[in-house]
């Protein structure tokens, strides 16, 4: 087999090497994972189930063809059942669930990516195109398996093949990725995405190496090539020769030994050389991340990203006792610690569910606040659970999006009223809990005064501020070259807000993903930021940043920066912030 490199986006550290896992279009919804021994004929029975259940539909369909129906529908309706009926169809798949273990749907689209490609080899034109066709079966007997109730198997140990598995896909969205979030996939490639989408942001909360916007990615690898992914670099070597492949096993071994080595700095208190103490605190996305953050020494959560309770659930939107029950989880595994709570960010990339793709720029649309605040009873219902959260520990919440001062005040009087009927029914909540703002619309820094008078403390979006600042799409890999976090824009906009803060003495924090990049830690440090949010696997690469830098040496080189108007300037005072 031939090798060859591709290059994309890096948005998850790291090397994995391990064989490719092509996910297809179709299987996006569908969850793939392999079955016990045990479950096997009952997993054969579930399709066979389906198939009947599909054989049913098309017969039921074929009866109740209106009179006047084109004659050719009736046609179209044998011609599906008959490749219902086929063995290529009705047993193939369970052969492969029986020989491989896959799930039913894993199988069945397994057997169609099959057939598919032997029908593109096909000459004739006519034949090529009843691919289609078996798609469309195909595409039945899927939605009767994905009406039932599935489960993916806990333990992800055992599955000794999945072990070695690099998915490879044109996208998986922030709900798919949570699906792999309990199994061993070792590795993502998309073609598309960029460096601050969600689903990068997931990836990396998942620790294992990925890259996005690989283009052609998805085209060009075949299912089970050997595939080496360097995280750092962006870089998919498909194929590599055994010293490619032993080089980066050589590389694999010494990352893993420097990780060790900052493990070690878990209790050290995150002070900098010159005796300043700074707080590092942790985004997570469900409690069970809570785990990895005081793992890696977080002295609290400055971001839990509420929305991934309430995605992928098909609308089914978790009852507050069920949000209550997440939250008081979460306060309770941080054993006393802050915990931030973000309100619902939904819309754009993290749509409630993968429907609901309507807006025309859904980053500019009803999103987050927005969506909450013309949602009232759902927001309510999100705040009381929250509310009743904050007798258990020390809980604040982040409202995000905010731009306008009646989104403020109305969120304030939303908080006041779940308040209000907690105190009626006589329920405990922590009547000082702090509210806070998220920082990531160009207009909310240059009103900053707006939020410091309302707000007890500020949080910088800094993902969505570069976004909003640049007109660049997050998830538009065609425009991914252009999203600059040292754009001079974003820089003054980022110094402008923690200076406001601090002027009007209450906390600036940065959550969104330039707080965990070691580069521009130090930048951070410069324009005076002391509270850091990010992902827990980057959290002791910054605490080592912290530790080795000095701010007296940093401040005049931090003038350069601020004053310039010229990337390069830039560009490289930052570098050499970094070598002192
Ligand atoms: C951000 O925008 O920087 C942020 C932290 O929020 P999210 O990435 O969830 O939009
Ligand atoms: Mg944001």
């Amino acid at each position: 087999m031939a090798s060859f490199t591709l290059h994309g986006i890096p948005v998850s550290r790291g090397i994995a090497i391990g064989r490719a896992h092509l996910l297809a279009p179709a299987a996006l919804d569908v969850k793939h994972y392999l079955v016990a021994q045990e479950q096997i004929e009952a997993e054969v029975q579930r399709l066979q189930n389906a198939i009947a259940a599909v054989h049913k539909e098309l017969q039921t369909l074929w009866n109740e063809l209106p009179k006047d129906a084109p004659t050719e529908l009736g046609a179209f309706i044998d011609v599906h059942a008959l490749i219902l009926s086929d063995p290529l169809i009705a047993e193939a798949p369970l052969d492969i669930i029986r020989s491989r273990h896959y799930n039913a749907e894993w199988a069945l689209l397994t057997q169609i990516d099959e057939l598919s490609a032997q029908f593109d080899e096909i000459e004739d034109p006519y034949l090529r195109e009843r691919k289609a066709d078996i798609q469309q079966v195909a595409e039945r007997v899927l939605k009767v398996l994905l009406g039932t109730e599935q489960l993916l198997p806990k333990a992800a140990a055992e599955d000794e093949l999945m072990a070695q598995m690099i998915v490879v896909a044109h996208d998986i969205s922030p709900a798919d990725m949570l699906q792999f979030r309990d199994r061993s996939f070792i590795g993502f490639i998309t073609d598309v995405g960029g460096q601050n989408s969600h689903t990068a942001i997931v990836a990396r909360s998942l620790d294992i190496p990925a890259a996005v916007g690989m283009s052609q990615a998805s085209m060009l690898i075949e299912q089970d090539d050997w595939l080496i992914i360097d995280g750092d670099a962006g870089v998919v070597i498909a194929n590599p020769s055994a010293l490619v492949l032993e080089q980066y096993r050589e590389r694999q071994v010494a990352m893993q030994r420097a990780r060790k080595k900052l493990g070690k700095l878990k209790k050290t208190p995150a002070v900098t050389k010159c005796g300043t103490p700074i707080t590092l605190l942790a985004n997570i996305e469900l409690p069970d991340d809570c785990a990895f953050a005081l793992e890696s020494g977080a002295s609290g959560v400055g971001l839990f990203r509420s929305e991934f309770l309430f995605m992928g659930r098909a609308h089914k939107i978790p009852t507050e006792d069920e949000q209550f029950e997440a939250y008081r989880n979460t306060v309770q595994s941080m054993k006393g610690r802050v915990v931030t709570i973000r309100t619902l960010d939904i819309g754009a990339d993290k749509p409630l569910d993968q429907s609901d793709h309507t807006a025309l720029n859904p980053a500019l649309g009803l999103r987050a606040i927005r969506y909450c605040l013309a949602e009232p009873q759902l927001f309510l219902t999100q705040l009381r659970a929250i509310l009743r959260a904050s007798a258990f520990g020390k809980v604040r919440i982040l409202i995000p999006m905010l731009a306008h001062a009646f989104e403020i005040d109305q969120s304030l009087a939303m908080i006041a009223q779940a308040k209000a009927s907690l105190r009626e029914e006589g329920v405990k909540f922590d009547d000082a809990v702090e509210v806070g703002a998220m920082i990531e619309i160009p207009a909310a820094a240059l009103a900053l005064p707006m939020f410091v008078k309302r707000m007890d403390f500020l949080s910088i979006g800094t993902n969505d501020l570069i976004q909003y600042t640049l007109a660049i799409d997050r998830v538009d890999y065609e425009v991914a070259h252009l999203y600059n976090p040292l754009h001079p824009a974003v820089l003054q906009l980022i110094s402008m807000t923690i200076a406001a803060g601090h002027k009007a003495g209450i906390d600036v924090a940065v959550c969104g993903e330039m707080a965990g990049d070691v580069k521009l830690t130090r930048l951070l440090l410069g324009m005076g930021l002391r509270e850091f949010s990010m992902h827990p696997a980057q959290l002791l690469a910054v605490k080592q940043e912290i530790l080795n830098s000095d701010l007296g040496l940093i401040a005049p080189q931090m003038r350069k920066i601020m004053r310039s108007m010229e990337p390069n300037v830039i560009a490289e005072a930052v570098h050499q912030l970094q070598l002192m």
